[in-house]
C-alpha cells in the first residue's frame, strides 16, 4: 500500500511564517538597542573628552601664560594620541588657530562631535580668556568600542534563531507531525473486512485536539462496524427468507412432480400401476433377478367372461367390478410385488424373490378369494372368476418378454381348460 505523502509539510510552512516574523522582530529590536547603545556610548565618550580636557587644563594654562608653541604642540599631540580623541583644535581669544591637528576639523563632518574647554586667567578681578580648546571624537571611535558587543549580539541572534528553529522542528515533529503521519497510516490500514479490529492509535497521552480526533475516528470506526453488522444481518435475513422461499417452491415442485409421475404411472380406474409403468419397473426387477440369480415369477390374470358382465349389467358396473377386483387382489400381495393393469380386464403380477411353487400357491389363493367374493351393486350381487397363467424366470431367459409370453401361454391354456383355474408354464 502506498502511503500518501504531503507535498508541502506543515513544518516548513510553520517555520517559514514563524521565523520570518521572528527575524523581522528581532532585527527591529536589535536595531533599536544598537541605536540606544550607540547614543549612550557617544555621551560617554563626550564626557570622557571633557575629563581629558580638564586633565590637561593646568598644563595648558601654564603654556598659554608664557606662550610656548612647541610645548603647546607637545601637549596637543599628547592629547591627540589618546584613542578617544581624533582631532584637537586650540584657538586664542582672537580666534587665531594655535594648534589644529587630526581629522578635518574645519569641515562639517557629521561623524564628528566635540567638547569645548575655555581656558581663562584670573587677573585682579578680571577673567581673561586665554584660549579655547576643542577636542573631537567621531563615530569610528564609538563603533570601535562597540564592535565586540555588536558582534556578540549578532552571533547570539544567529544562535538564537538556530536554536529556535531546532526547537520548533523537534516540538512540531513530536507533537504534531508524528501523530498526524500515524493518523494517515492508520486510516490507510483500515480493513473494511475486519472493522472491529481496526483502530486508530496516535500514541499520545495528552488530552489534546489530536487525542480528540483519535477518539472521534475510533467512534466512527465503531459506528461503521455496527452499520456493517446491521447490514449483514439484513442481508442474512433476506438470504434466509429467499432460501426458505426457494426450498418451499422446490418442495412444492417436487411434490407436484411426484404427483404427476404417480398420475402418469397410475391407471385411473383401478389406481394400480398402468402398463407403461409396469414395464419400467418389471424390467428393473428382471435385471436384478437375472444378475443375482434370485427367483422371480409372473402371473397373468384375465377375468372370465367379462364381456357378459358388461352386457348384463352395463359398462359402469363392469368398471366397478374391475375396481373391486384390483382392491381385493392388492390385499393379497406384498409391497414389493408389482401389480398392474395389463389392458382391458387383463392384469399382471410380478413377484420378486418368489419361485414357481410360491407363485402357484399365491395364484390359487387369489383365484379362490375372487371366486368367493361377492360384489354388491344396485343391480344385484355379482360374482366373477379369473383365470391365471403362471411362469418364472428360467436360466435360458434373455428378457422379461420370455417370462411374460410363457405366462400368457399358460393363461391361454387355463382358458382352454375351462377357466377359473391356474396353469403353469415353467419352461
Ligand atoms: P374370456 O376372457 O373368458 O375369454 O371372455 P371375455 O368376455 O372376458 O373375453 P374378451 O377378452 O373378449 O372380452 C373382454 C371384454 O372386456 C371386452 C371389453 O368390452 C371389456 N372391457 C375391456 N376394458 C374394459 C373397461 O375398462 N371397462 C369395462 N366395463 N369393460 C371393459
Ligand atoms: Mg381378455
Ligand atoms: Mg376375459
Amino acid at each position: 500500500m502506498k502511503h500518501y505523502q504531503a507535498r508541502r509539510s506543515i513544518l516548513v510552512e510553520l517555520l517559514r511564517s514563524v521565523l520570518l516574523i521572528y527575524f523581522a522582530g528581532v532585527l527591529l529590536l536589535t536595531g533599536l538597542y544598537v541605536v540606544q547603545v550607540y547614543q549612550h556610548t557617544k555621551k560617554d565618550i563626550s564626557n570622557e573628552l571633557k575629563v581629558i580636557a580638564n586633565a590637561f587644563k593646568n598644563d595648558l594654562k601654564q603654556t598659554l601664560n608664557a606662550p610656548d608653541n612647541q610645548q603647546l604642540s607637545e601637549i596637543g599631540n599628547k592629547i591627540l594620541a589618546l584613542p578617544v580623541v581624533v582631532s584637537v583644535l586650540i584657538v586664542d581669544a582672537n580666534g587665531n588657530s594655535l594648534f589644529a591637528q587630526g581629522k578635518d576639523v574645519g569641515l562639517s563632518d557629521t561623524q564628528l562631535f566635540s567638547r569645548e574647554l575655555v581656558i581663562t586667567r584670573q587677573f585682579a578681578d578680571d577673567t581673561i580668556r586665554l584660549a579655547t580648546v576643542r577636542l573631537y571624537s567621531d563615530s569610528g571611535v564609538i563603533l570601535n568600542r562597540l564592535k565586540f558587543g555588536f558582534a556578540l549580539i549578532f552571533l547570539l541572534g544567529i544562535i538564537k534563531i538556530f536554536l529556535l528553529c531546532a526547537l520548533l522542528v523537534w516540538a512540531v515533529k513530536k507533537i504534531f507531525i508524528k501523530p498526524l503521519n500515524k493518523l494517515a497510516k492508520d486510516i490507510e490500514l483500515i480493513n473494511l473486512g475486519n472493522l472491529s479490529k481496526s483502530r486508530i492509535d496516535l500514541h499520545i497521552q495528552e488530552e489534546n485536539e489530536l487525542k480528540a480526533i483519535e477518539a472521534i475516528g475510533n467512534q466512527m470506526l465503531r459506528k461503521l462496524d455496527l452499520a456493517k453488522e446491521e447490514w449483514l444481518q439484513i442481508e442474512n435475513n433476506y438470504q434466509r427468507i429467499l432460501e426458505k422461499e426457494v426450498s418451499e417452491r422446490t418442495h412444492e415442485l417436487e411434490l407436484s412432480n411426484k404427483q404427476l409421475n404417480t398420475l402418469a404411472a397410475t391407471d385411473p380406474l383401478t389406481h394400480i400401476r398402468n402398463r407403461r409403468s409396469f414395464f419400467d419397473i418389471a424390467e428393473k426387477y428382471y435385471s436384478i433377478a437375472a444378475r443375482t440369480k434370485e427367483p422371480l415369477s409372473v402371473m397373468m390374470i384375465d377375468i372370465d367372461y367379462f364381456k357378459s358382465v358388461n352386457d348384463k349389467y352395463g359398462h359402469a358396473v363392469g368398471d366397478e367390478v374391475l375396481k373391486e377386483f384390483a382392491n381385493v387382489t392388492k390385499r393379497q400381495l406384498r409391497d414389493s410385488d408389482l401389480f398392474a393393469r395389463y389392458g382391458g380386464e387383463e392384469f399382471v403380477i410380478v413377484l420378486p424373490n418368489t419361485g414357481i411353487e410360491g407363485a402357484e400357491k399365491l395364484a390359487d389363493k387369489i383365484r379362490q378369494t375372487i371366486a368367493n367374493h361377492y360384489l354388491v351393486t344396485e343391480k344385484g350381487e355379482i360374482q366373477i372368476t379369473i383365470s391365471i397363467g403362471v411362469s418364472a424366470l428360467n436360466k435360458q431367459d434373455t428378457s422379461l418378454d420370455d417370462i411374460l409370453s410363457r405366462a400368457d401361454k399358460a393363461l391361454y391354456r387355463a382358458k382352454e381348460n375351462g377357466r377359473n383355474r391356474i396353469e403353469t408354464m415353467a419352461a
